[in-house]
């Protein structure tokens, strides 16, 4: 099989040699034990074996929806939710949004945290970071939805129960206005909190996803 220059460079910086054994994964869940062939100028040679059920995903996709956040909150945001099981992560445009928009070079770069994150805590799946949608264009049919909003009565480890694929719901720093959070309510997302503190608006993702972590799935 042949590697994409940056796990080239990767099994470099790990000094490996012909005859070491690795795990790799195509980053869609497969994953699959190696031998290293060969390793030089030319490229790597890489020997797969036996398929590997590693296990790592929770029992149905997660889909972090969270609002553009300023400066590099979102890069530590996708970092951690790929840590936490995420499946994808869909970039919000929200009235009180901080930035209206991000550019190209900073989604692929947050794609490109996303792959290293996961490659980190050994999933063999990396979750999709999608452009930025206007919240009222977020897809919430088929799914759990839920959106955090301080406030709220409902607690997320009290009404998830894996029958559908999750949709979690996260804010700005100026949260939510009353129209948004009106419109997530009519299409069947439910309010949670997150305790009450107010969270930073880059903390309660990962809070959400957090809560979905302590409970061992
Ligand atoms: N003044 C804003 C408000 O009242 O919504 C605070 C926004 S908070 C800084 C940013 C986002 O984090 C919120 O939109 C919400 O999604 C989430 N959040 C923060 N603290 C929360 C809490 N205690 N419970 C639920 N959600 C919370």
């Amino acid at each position: 099989m042949t590697l994409p220059p940056d796990e080239l460079r990767h099994l470099r910086v790990l000094r490996l040699r012909p005859g070491d054994r690795l795990r790799v994964f195509d980053g869609r869940g497969q994953e699959a034990e190696a031998v290293l062939e060969r390793l030089d100028e030319g490229g790597a040679l890489l020997r797969l074996g036996e398929a590997v059920q590693g296990n790592r995903e929770t029992p149905q996709p997660v889909t972090l929806a969270v609002a553009l956040l300023k400066g590099d909150k979102l890069s530590d945001v996708v970092r951690a939710a790929t840590e936490l099981g995420v499946a994808r992560v869909q970039l919000l445009q929200t009235r009180f949004s901080d930035v209206p928009d991000i550019g190209e070079q900073k989604l692929i770069r947050l794609r490109r945290i996303a792959a290293e994150a996961s490659k980190q805590s050994r999933r063999a799946v990396v979750p999709e970071v999608l452009a930025p949608v206007p919240l009222l264009q977020l897809p919430l049919g088929g799914q759990q939805a839920f959106v955090a909003h301080p406030g709220s009565a409902e607690r997320l480890s009290e009404r998830l129960d894996w029958s559908l694929p999750v949709l979690l719901v996260s804010g700005p720093e100026g949260g939510f206005s009353d129209a948004e959070v009106a419109a997530l309510t009519a299409g069947g997302c439910v309010g949670v909190t997150l305790g009450p503190r107010i969270l930073r608006a880059e903390t309660a993702p990962l809070a959400l996803l957090g809560a979905i972590a302590a409970l061992g799935v």
